[in-house]
């Protein structure tokens, strides 16, 4: 019998991007996805399941076998340090970009920066790796709006367009990282059932490679 694998999903704006790269693997839920409250997800293949969960959640489920594999943003990866993982695949979706931000024409500021941002950990090593130590104030939404409220100096987050900065008289400073969803496989799993993941694997690159010339 065929062993079975579990694919971890991120909930939200990626959900839509992946499924077309999941199909072109071979793997297609058994229903509608985004009219289902359901978290597990049966395929036209037997031994196939998906999970959507949150997105900071994939590479957790993925590091300790809870699934064989998932896809998930590099901000989230780089937030959770990427242990237990492999990265064998960049699928070029939910392009973005890691910036610092701050008011538009902030005053330079004595002493330590302050940072608001969810991505705590990147933050730190981001500003480590320049000699700086900054004082980090962990939140969980509309990081925006702490240079506005006095709560910080700069702002560490996600920008597409830029609107969302803009919009609340912020700027983008510094870039982190291009951001985009990567395919992560865990290492016992890539041991274990490579002879299935590797197929995976391959057949979204091929995809990937297809869809940059559509
Ligand atoms: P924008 O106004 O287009 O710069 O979008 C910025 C906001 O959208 C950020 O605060 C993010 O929370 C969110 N966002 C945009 N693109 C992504 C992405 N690829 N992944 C996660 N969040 C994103």
């Amino acid at each position: 019998m065929t062993q079975p694998l579990t694919i971890a999903l991120s909930k939200g704006r990626i959900l839509k991007e992946t499924l077309p790269l999941l199909e072109a693997a071979g793997i297609v839920p058994a229903e509608d996805i985004f009219s289902s409250r359901k978290l597990i997800f049966d395929t036209n293949q037997d031994h196939v399941k998906l999970v959507v969960i949150r997105a900071t959640d994939v590479p957790t489920y993925v590091e300790y076998g809870g699934a064989d594999m998932g896809i998930s943003g590099k901000d989230v990866l780089l937030e959770h340090g990427g242990e237990g993982l492999y990265e064998p695949l960049d699928l070029e979706i939910a392009c973005c970009k890691l910036m610092t931000a701050g008011l538009v024409k902030a005053a330079p500021v004595k002493g330590r920066l302050r940072i608001a941002t969810k991505f705590v950990n990147l933050t730190r090593e981001y500003f480590a790796r320049q000699g700086l130590q900054v004082d980090i104030i962990k939140l969980y939404g509309a990081m925006e709006l702490a240079p506005i409220m006095g709560l910080a100096d700069q702002i560490v987050d996600i920008v597409d367009t830029g609107n969302t900065l803009r919009a609340n008289g912020l700027e983008p400073l510094e870039l982190i990282a291009p951001i985009s969803s990567r395919l992560v496989v865990g290492q016992a799993s890539m041991k274990m059932k490579y002879d299935l993941i590797q197929p995976i694997v391959d057949s979204m690159a091929q995809a990937v490679v297809a869809r940059r010339g559509a």
